[in-house]
């Protein structure tokens, strides 16, 4: 029996790409590359990609590249998409690592749910040219959704694919997707434009400023996805809790060096400074806590800081007036 290993991303094109070949009684094992952009819950995510593909019948395992991705992200070969997603080259990552799998798992090839003009950078034809040349796998990566209006791989050429039976799916209409998705039963996938945070606005102003700063490591990175973020110097970051999951997140990716600070009275938000911890940049920390809090119309408000270490002190402080929080703003 052939076998194809197929890269499941949870959306319904990867899904639908994997059923497309497992109806030619082919044996699929789906794998999902996961780095840490992917999600702000990254264990939520890899749970949700599960549940997808069990539920479209695709046997799935997880690999986590993060640390590799982030050694691409700085200097893509290929460039970025609208935002920091270094689509080209991420594609590239996760193929070259299904082709390192291919012989361990005894596949015969391997499936994309790409299709062509899809996506302005990634899925253009000679972008896809270019990811299967990238990652060495030409002939042998096969993309059931537009097979019909790109060259034949091998395992079409040797007939274990019957080419016939797959799919000329073209550009940004998702109606052919939905027509396969009630055929297959498949109901559980992501949305399109859910997912990568490298494709967000708004992150990726947080991750320009980690990278010219300096410090980009998976614990950094972690910090970016929740909460507002200042940069009140050069080396200083401060991070202000919106909610409860953002506190929580501040407490528990603070690190030895770190200074939290709270309100001393009053439920508000955690803010977390990173970097120069000196007395004058606690005060600033601690300016930007009463500014997000309940208090923000008051004169001053009693906080409290503490190091990693335990060291608990109080202080007064005023909030910190508009134009000099929207000068920290990233
Ligand atoms: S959107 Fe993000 S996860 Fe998807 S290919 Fe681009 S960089 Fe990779």
């Amino acid at each position: 029996m052939s076998k194809a290993l197929a890269l499941v991303s949870g959306g319904l094109d990867s899904l639908l790409a994997a059923r497309v070949i497992m109806e030619q009684g082919i044996e699929v094992m789906g794998v999902c590359f996961v780095m840490s952009f992917a999600s702000r819950d990254i264990e939520g995510f890899k749970q949700n990609v599960h549940k997808n593909a069990c539920s479209a019948k695709i046997p799935l395992k997880i690999f986590d590249i993060s640390e590799e991705f982030l050694r691409i992200l700085e200097n893509p070969r290929h460039g970025y998409g609208a935002n920091l997603n270094p689509c080209i080259d991420c594609k590239i990552l996760m193929l070259t690592h299904a082709k390192a799998m291919m012989a361990a798992l005894k596949a015969d090839f391997i499936v994309t749910g790409e299709v062509l003009g899809e996506r302005p950078m990634s899925q253009r034809r000679d972008a896809l040219n270019t990811i299967t040349k990238g990652a060495d796998l030409a002939g042998y990566l096969l993309r059931p959704l537009s097979a019909k209006v790109l060259d034949p791989t091998i395992p079409e050429q040797e007939g274990m694919v019957d080419r016939s039976r797959l799919h000329d799916i073209t550009g940004r209409g998702r109606s052919r997707q939905f027509e396969l998705a009630e055929k297959y039963g498949i109901t559980k996938y992501f949305t399109p434009a859910g997912g990568c945070l490298l494709t967000d606005p708004g992150f990726t102003r947080r991750m320009k400023d980690l990278m010219r700063h300096g410090g980009l490591d998976p614990d950094a990175v972690k910090l970016l996805k929740h909460g507002r973020h200042f940069r009140i110097d050069a080396g200083t970051r401060v991070v202000v809790g919106r909610d409860e999951a953002d506190n929580e997140n501040i407490l528990s990716t603070g690190k030895e060096m770190d200074v939290i600070v709270r309100l001393k009275e009053i439920a508000g938000p955690y803010v977390l400074l990173r970097g120069n911890t000196s007395i004058s940049n606690i005060k600033k920390a601690a300016s930007l806590c009463v500014s997000h809090s309940k208090s923000k119309n008051m004169a001053s408000e009693k906080c409290e800081y503490w190091t990693a270490e335990g060291n608990e002190r109080d202080l007064e402080a005023a909030p910190m007036i508009r134009t000099e929080i929207e000068k920290y703003r990233i």
